[in-house]
């Protein structure tokens, strides 16, 4: 059985050292993860766990998911660009029991996280040394690409993650 308030509940347990990302929208915790490249993390880091809890009771949505990461702080600058995908979105960091509240701020470039989809941009071409560079126009919720104009919705960032 499922407790009403997963925080309190024992579904998870609390976390000593890590991230807690909340107020995903639900089932929406596998984009979140391939965004922050959890498989990744997993392959490289033994000690690192993670729990994906899915449509969940939410005080403030009506069902959400959470990502608990332990022992891992997630780069501020990854979870800059979660919040432009889903602006939501919490990011907490946990240090010694003790939950911060990560500020996002809304980045005014992003280079070398996201591919860009045109392919014959200079970024994607393997002879030159080129990385990938966004400028990010806030109020159209769109990335452009720095190289060649392309622009990308932040809602399809996901798919254009480099792995
Ligand atoms: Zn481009």
């Amino acid at each position: 059985m499922q407790e009403k308030d997963p925080e309190k509940g024992m579904l998870v347990r609390k976390i000593e050292e890590g991230t807690v990302v909340d107020h995903i929208p639900d089932w929406k915790a596998q984009t979140v993860s391939k965004v922050l490249r959890l498989d990744k993390l997993a392959r490289m880091q033994s000690e690192i766990s993670v729990a994906i809890l899915q449509n969940v009771d939410s005080k403030t949505l009506a069902r959400k998911d959470v990502i608990k990461i332990d022992r891992w702080h997630v780069d501020e600058k990854e979870a800059d660009i979660l919040s432009l995908i889903f602006p939501g979105i919490t990011v907490n960091y946990i240090n010694e029991w003790k939950v911060s509240k990560y500020s996002s701020k809304v980045p005014d470039t992003i280079e070398g996280r996201i591919k860009c989809p045109e392919v014959n941009c200079i970024s994607n071409s393997g002879r030159e040394p080129v990385v990938s560079k966004f400028v990010t126009l806030k109020r159209d919720r769109l990335l452009q690409c720095h190289y060649c104009d392309t622009t990308v919705e932040f809602e399809r960032i996901p798919d254009l993650v480099s792995a």
